[in-house]
């Protein structure tokens, strides 16, 4: 069984924080980062900076987005994102951190109380002028009419509610998270290749802190030295199988 400590972790009623990255969303079809393949190697990240000084790379944004929103629109919550809200149900929860942006944890039955999305959210756009917060599938609308770059009815420039390269994570959500990670007993890292810091330092944190540490990831991370549980499965599979 490659379930092991986790299923006993989790059969003993143990208190989890769970900490999730793109690979828990695989399974339901939206692409991860860096796998081989994934869209790291097909798509230049625009940055923050880029956004807003260039019209050019504005372009380039929002053209990526319309051709990812799709597969975010359409996607369901897989085992894993439903067996992390069985475990919120079953009251052994502590928090759900993710770095995601595609709302399938809430889509899921994961209750905003637990989540913290450190990245932000795809599903609302925001105005950066005047903060105004509209819906990302309205926006789609728009685009696939034929504007290039939505504009908020301020003039503003509008961007999904996400946090974009060369962008400060919200300091509140962090904080949290960290939080989180230094009182926990166990924190589990799910589908996630943890080298985007600040997020891969937080179960570095909690292990500091005397935590137990699992990651189920595919592929190797660096910080599997440290982990005291580790399985290189798939993770909706595995997380079903550990609950019961
Ligand atoms: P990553 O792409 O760096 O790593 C994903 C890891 O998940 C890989 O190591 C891969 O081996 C593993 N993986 C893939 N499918 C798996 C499965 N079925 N079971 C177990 N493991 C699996 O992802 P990251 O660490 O989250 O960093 C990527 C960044 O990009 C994040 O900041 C995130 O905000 C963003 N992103 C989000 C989404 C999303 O919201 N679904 C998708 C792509 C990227």
């Amino acid at each position: 069984m490659v379930t092991g400590d986790l299923a006993q972790l989790i059969g003993a009623g143990q208190l989890l924080v769970v900490f999730t990255g793109a690979g828990i969303s695989t399974e339901s079809g939206i692409p991860d980062f860096r796998s081989p393949g994934g869209r790291w190697s097909r798509y230049q990240p625009v940055t923050i900076q880029e956004f807003l000084t260039s019209d050019d790379a504005r372009r380039r944004y929002w053209e990526y987005k319309r051709a990812a929103w799709p597969a975010i629109a359409t996607a369901q919550p897989n085992a894993g994102h439903r067996a992390i809200a069985e475990l919120e149900r079953r009251g052994q929860l502590q928090a759900l951190i993710t770095q995601n942006i595609d709302g399938l944890h809430t889509l899921a039955g994961s209750s905003p109380e637990r989540l913290l999305e450190l990245h932000g959210t795809e599903r609302t756009v925001t105005c950066l002028t005047c903060a105004a917060r509209s819906d990302r599938t309205e926006v789609q609308t728009r685009l696939d009419a034929g504007e290039a770059v939505p504009q908020c009815p301020c003039g503003g420039w509008l961007k999904p509610a996400t946090v974009s390269f060369g962008q400060s994570l919200a300091a509140d959500v962090l904080e949290r998270a960290f939080q989180h990670a230094q009182s926990c007993a166990a924190f589990l890292a799910v589908g996630s290749s943890l080298v985007v810091t600040p997020a891969a330092y937080l179960p570095q944190q909690a292990k500091r802190s005397g935590a137990w540490l699992g990651i189920l990831n595919r592929e190797p991370t660096p910080l599997d030295s440290l982990a005291d549980w580790i399985c290189r499965e798939r993770a909706g599979e595995v997380l079903s199988e550990a609950l019961g």
